[in-house]
């Protein structure tokens, strides 16, 4: 796979302990919605025994002119390096990999189950979907333990009259800490809360990513509830 050099155009925090990072996208470099990159520092001062490599989902579509990577700030000194980037400075990305991409020419619903920063590839995924008029039935939901936690919010609730064929479904699961307003769902994602948006579970594609503890239980849920396990397709986080 080929290796760029991405140049940092901004850094921004998206929700508590959650930044992206926007860089120029470089020359040649194409990628589907869904895909990532291996993401090498160049010259870090702190190193640690992980090494200065780390997966990092495009967080935007391939149609956005930013290419933006995004993550929670760790302990580790690749997370303390990456914050410390400045504007200007530049970053070794080899990609495009992995194939967690949106089925094409079937018409089965794709349905992503995601939360916390499992989000990043929903990002990508969905927007594309939304700018190229996709007529394709996409519901996404999405649990985060609080609105101010939850990365990319306002870029996933994108109403039915300018994607009517995409639902979203946001969820949180300890609104008692937060000090926002929240009409969305509340709990974990579960059964019953998807049988209040899909009539069939077994139809649809199911897309899960996010930290493989997240990953593994949403799994165990769809094939409770009957899903076949061709209808369910995984992206695991490792790291966390
Ligand atoms: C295909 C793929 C795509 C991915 N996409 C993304 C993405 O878009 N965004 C993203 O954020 N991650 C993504 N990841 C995960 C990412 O690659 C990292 O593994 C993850 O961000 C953890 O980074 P880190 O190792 O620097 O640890 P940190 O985030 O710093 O910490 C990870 C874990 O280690 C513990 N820890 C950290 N420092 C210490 C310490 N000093 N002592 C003890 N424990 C410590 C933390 O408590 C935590 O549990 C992806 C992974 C894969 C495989």
């Amino acid at each position: 796979m080929p290796t760029y050099q991405a140049k940092l155009k901004f850094k921004r925090e998206i929700a508590d302990g959650t930044m992206a990072f926007h860089f120029e996208k470089p020359e040649g470099l194409t990628f589907e919605a869904g895909q990532f990159a291996g993401c090498t520092l160049v010259n870090p001062a702190e190193t640690d025994a992980k090494g200065n490599t780390r997966a990092f989902s495009f967080a935007s579509a391939p149609y956005e002119n930013d290419l933006i990577l995004a993550t929670r700030m760790g302990g580790t000194a690749f997370k303390r390096m990456l914050k410390a980037m400045e504007p200007g400075m530049e970053i070794k990305l080899n990609a495009p990999h992995g194939s967690f991409t949106l089925h094409k020419g079937i018409s089965a619903p794709a349905v992503f189950l995601t939360g916390g920063i499992g989000v990043t590839p929903v990002r990508s995924i969905v927007l594309q979907a939304i700018h190229d008029k996709l007529s394709q039935r996409i519901l996404v939901f999405y649990s985060n333990r609080k609105p101010e936690d939850t990365a990319f919010l306002e870029d996933l609730m994108v109403s039915h009259d300018e994607a009517p064929d995409y639902t979203f479904v946001g969820t949180m699961t300890d609104m008692e800490t937060s000090g926002r307003e929240w009409q969305g769902e509340t709990g974990f994602i579960n059964k019953a809360m998807l049988l209040k948006y899909i009539a069939d579970l077994t139809l649809p594609v199911y897309y899960l990513v996010g930290p493989p503890a997240m990953v593994a239980a949403m799994h165990k849920m769809l094939v409770e509830a009957g899903v076949g396990d061709g209808n369910i397709r995984m992206e695991e986080f490792s790291g966390y």
